[in-house]
């Protein structure tokens, strides 16, 4: 056979090494979890190119899972499959995403004026590749090398699969810099609007940046979280704290009725964004304002006003569990203020997107906001992502946003 061109493996998608595991450290792998760090392998034999396959074998030599390698990455190898059948080719990526969309035509969210996650990264068995469409659009967000390296061949494959007008790509700048990405490649393919994508979300209309916002543009993890929240309104005052372009308060407004809505966020974009779609959906009683949320609440407590129902959905304060004691010190001080403008018997709508911070870490934070301010807060749902983010039950890095719908007593 002739010399093989470094990059022939990465479409014949058979192993160009194999990664010896340390003795002890193939359990989490036989266990599915998909992220082999530096410190489980013990060596590689054969050459393998950025990005390409490998076989990854427990210390005695068993075939363990079939992934991809990065030299550059401290999660050194991402597994795609456990069956040695599995060839990591064309076909293989084809079928995993056409699964993936199916799934999401499966709960419903296929509409094609509507936005849903097709793919989830691990959640879809595809490990650095989120996919998220708006109406005729798709967004890609590349997360690891893996993804990166294939993304011209994945994008016509997302093409076969969604039929879409155009496609963004983005790649995250601090994931970027874990995983060795260059960031600044943008790449797109088909039609790209210059101006918003326009979808509908519980009979809301939403125009979207795509690529330029948040995410891949809109936080279409919050969307049931959105209605669940409204159901409680029932006509009351909203107060909206990091509402970005105003999800919640536009539902809390059009499904919950509600006679006023403030909605705060730091981000000037988002709120210009904010404001074009109480136009869009004429919902009058809706006010947006720039501001910083931590001295909003300060101000709005010091003013004595009241709130009937009152959202909380912060950026991330942690990424690690490192941080996690300070994260929730942080989490108590909003959660305490925004109980003290609820009048007995209102809404406190908490979430966090930390996935350091556990759900029994969050309970424990309300209740020393419940203990320190003398009231109850009972907690009447425990929300998590919509299902086009699912929890893989074997990668629990999945799960990171909690939503609980708490009455304030
Ligand atoms: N609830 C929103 C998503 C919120 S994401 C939705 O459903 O779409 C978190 C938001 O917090 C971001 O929009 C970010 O701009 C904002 N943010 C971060 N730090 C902030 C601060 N100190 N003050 C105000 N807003 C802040």
């Amino acid at each position: 056979m002739n010399v093989v061109p470094s990059e022939t493996p990465l479409r014949h998608g058979m192993a160009e090494a194999q990664v010896i595991l340390k003795p002890q450290k193939a359990r989490p792998f036989f266990g599915r979890h998909p992220w082999v760090l530096d410190s489980a392998i013990d060596h590689v034999e054969g050459h393998v190119a950025d990005g390409g396959v490998v076989d990854l074998l427990s210390h005695t030599g068993k075939f363990v899972a079939r992934g991809l390698y990065n030299p550059h990455s401290r999660i050194r190898v991402r597994l795609y499959t456990w069956s040695p059948a599995d060839v990591l080719d064309e076909d293989f990526w084809r079928r995993r995403i056409a699964q993936a969309v199916e799934r999401r035509r499966q709960l419903g969210y296929d509409r094609p004026e509507g936005a849903a996650r097709l793919i989830y990264s691990e959640a879809d068995g595809l490990s650095g590749l989120v996919v998220d469409r708006y109406a005729h659009y798709l967004v890609a967000q590349v997360t690891a090398l893996a993804m990166q390296t294939r993304v011209d061949r994945l994008l016509p494959l997302l093409v076969e699969a969604v039929a879409p007008q155009g496609i963004v790509v983005r790649t995250d700048r601090a994931l970027a810099r874990l995983e060795g990405l260059a960031s600044d490649e943008e790449r797109s393919w088909g039609a790209v609007p210059e101006g918003p994508v326009f979808i509908e979300e519980h009979g809301i209309r939403y125009g979207i940046e795509l690529g330029i916002g948040q995410k891949t543009g809109f936080y279409l993890d919050q969307r049931e979280n959105r209605r669940a929240a409204a159901a409680y309104v029932r006509g009351g005052r909203v107060l909206d704290l990091f509402c970005y372009t105003g999800g919640f308060s536009l539902a809390a407004a059009r499904l919950g009725a509600a006679s006023h809505v403030l909605g705060i966020d730091g981000s000037q974009k988002a709120i210009a964004v904010a404001h074009a779609g109480v136009e869009l959906n004429s919902l009058p009683g809706v006010r947006f304002e720039v501001a910083d949320c931590f001295d909003a609440l300060d101000a709005l407590v010091a003013e004595g006003e009241r709130f009937d129902m009152v959202i909380l959905d912060p950026p991330k304060f942690t990424r690690s569990r490192k941080s996690v004691d300070e994260a929730l010190r942080a989490y108590h001080r909003i959660n305490r203020l925004a109980v003290t403008l609820i009048p007995p018997g209102g809404t406190l709508v908490t979430c966090s997107c930390s996935g350091s911070v556990t759900r029994e870490d969050f309970l424990y934070m309300l209740a020393g906001v419940a203990q320190q301010s003398g009231r109850d807060i009972q907690v009447l749902e425990q929300r998590g992502a919509a299902p086009d983010h699912p929890v893989s039950a074997t990668c629990l890095e999945t799960e990171y946003l909690k939503c609980f719908i708490c009455r304030v007593v």
